[in-house]
């Protein structure tokens, strides 16, 4: 880029070839840059192939007139100042130049000083017009840039998953998203319509109590909705009132959360507490009555009978230790913090241990077991503690919801890279409903026939926990009623 500075162009329009270039040299001594032209169309012709900042045009040539002229150089370029230079100014031709946007006259003779001073009044008043042009310009390419950034704030709000509500202080809609009308089960409303009647009461009330505030405390509101039954849907609403400039309420953005999940994990907690706490009590409530009875010198209880109560204490406490450890367990699990030993693990022995183990529950219900183990099962890489843990899990379950001499059937078999396992009980089965939810931590099917057997409910989330650990599937077929099968594939080779 050239440092020079533009000169400004002056378009000299006259007849007169002395007037005409004795101008040019005047202003040209002056530093401006001049081009003549001696007759009306040769002017029009100039004056329209670029644009001078000044024109000084004779009024009367005789071709054309200066007037028409003016009027076709203001056509092209309406920021050039124009001159009129005449001997002969009327008041009509002085008002006729002016509607035609000649900035003035200059009467003729005029003087170098006076010809000078009225062309930089004229470049004065060019560089004004230019200013507040580009001016205009600035603000409006702000506008369009607000413009673009009010959309790009829309297309947000639009696409977040919350929801969001503005209503005026007459409850009239201001703004919302698609997300709020969805948690609200809202249809057809539009901008600026009332929605008093399809706000939930939670939220209306907030509302009449921000509006009939006489002053606004700039404080969130908020409230918890359960939108649908059952606690599919809940929502949280978070008013916040907006004030005007002069502190008046202007309105209220309402913000809606889905607290639906958290719900969920509250209540199963809370669910937790209280089964962990009642699965505590119990024993705890039978050991101390034995030991109350013991104490008790004037109860008179011989050894032998002390004996007894100590021992049934005894059970009770290991029922208790392995409700602890089941606890423990899941949050080792959870936590990844459980140290494993790795080695070869026989699942025909894993699966004799188990059964030696529930011994005694199996004779004291008279379930008649039925294995069908394949000779040669090739072993799994795993934790044996796990493995047992599983199998002890799955197979006191098959006894614990089993009728009494009922029978349970373990088949376990080579199917491809992985060890299948079966274990089919004849017990009370499981609705469709309950067998859904069965993975899930402290989750008991509650029915006339699970009344009365106890359990933590963890059991089975422990087992999802292990087999899914070593990559392999566990799937369950029940019937309500007749028995349920539980499938375990492990794989053999973990790579
Ligand atoms: P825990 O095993 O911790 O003592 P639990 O047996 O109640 O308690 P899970 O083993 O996780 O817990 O089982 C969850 C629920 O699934 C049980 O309460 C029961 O309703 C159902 N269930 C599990 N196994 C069977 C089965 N073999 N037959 C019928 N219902 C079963
Ligand atoms: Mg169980």
């Amino acid at each position: 880029m050239s440092d020079e500075v533009k000169k400004d162009c002056i378009l000299i329009v006259d007849d007169e070839k002395g007037l005409r270039i004795g101008t040019q040299r005047l202003l040209e001594d002056e530093g401006y840059e001049v081009e003549t032209a001696d007759c009306g169309e040769e002017g029009i012709r100039l004056g329209k192939s670029k644009e001078f900042d000044i024109a000084v045009i004779d009024l009367r040539m005789p071709d054309i007139d200066g007037l028409e002229v003016l009027k076709e150089i203001k056509n092209t370029f309406p920021n050039t100042i124009c001159f009129i230079a005449t001997a002969y100014a009327s008041y009509e031709t002085a008002i006729q130049s002016t509607r035609l946007g000649a900035f003035s006259y200059i009467p003729k003779p005029f003087t170098p000083e006076e010809l000078i001073y009225q062309v930089e009044l004229g470049i004065k008043q060019r560089k004004l017009i230019l200013e507040a042009l580009k001016l205009k310009q600035e603000r409006e390419e702000q506008l369009l840039e607000l413009a673009s950034e009010k959309s790009r704030l829309n297309t947000i709000i639009k696409a977040i998953s919350d929801g969001v509500l503005v209503i005026n202080k007459n409850i009239e809609l201001v703004y919302f998203n698609y997300a709020a009308l969805r948690f609200l089960n809202i249809q057809d409303v539009k901008i600026g319509q009332s929605v008093v009647e399809k706000l939930p009461p939670e939220i209306s009330e907030i509302i009449d109590k921000i509006i009939a505030k006489e002053k606004i405390l700039l404080k969130t509101y908020t409230t918890q909705i359960e939108i649908l039954p059952n606690n599919e849907l809940i929502i949280e609403a978070a008013c916040t009132p907006v004030p005007n400039p002069d502190g008046s309420l202007a309105g209220v953005v309402i913000i809606l959360s889905n607290i639906t999940q958290f719900k969920k994990i509250e209540q199963i907690k809370s669910q937790f507490v209280s089964m962990v706490a009642h699965e505590l009590k119990t024993p705890l409530a039978a050991v101390q009555g034995f030991i109350n009875i013991i104490l008790n010198d004037s109860l008179g209880v011989d050894r032998e009978k002390q004996k007894e109560y100590l021992s049934r204490s005894t059970v009770r406490l290991k029922s208790l230790t392995d409700l602890v450890n089941d606890l423990l367990d899941i949050s080792r699990m959870e936590l990844k913090t459980k140290q494993r030993e790795i080695e070869d693990v026989d699942i025909t022995e894993a699966l004799k241990s188990t059964l030696q183990f529930l011994e005694f529950e199996i004779k004291k219900k008279e379930i008649l077991i039925d294995t069908h183990i394949e000779e040669n099962l090739p072993t799994i890489k795993a934790d044996v503690s796990e493995i047992t843990r599983l199998f002890t899990n799955l197979i006191s379950n098959a006894i614990k919801y089993n009728k009494e001499s009922g029978s349970i059937y373990i088949i376990a078999h080579q199917e491809n890279n992985y060890v299948c396992i079966k274990i089919r009980d004849t017990g009370i089965g499981m609705k469709p409903e309950e067998k859904d939810r069965l993975f899930s931590e402290f989750y008991r099917a509650k029915n006339e026939k699970t009344r009365g057997i106890s359990g933590t409910g963890l059991g089975l989330s422990i087992v999802k926990k292990i087999v899914e650990s070593y990559y392999g599937k566990i799937e369950v077929e029940s019937v309500f009623g007749y028995g349920t099968t539980f499938t375990i594939h492990l794989p053999i080779n973990q790579n």
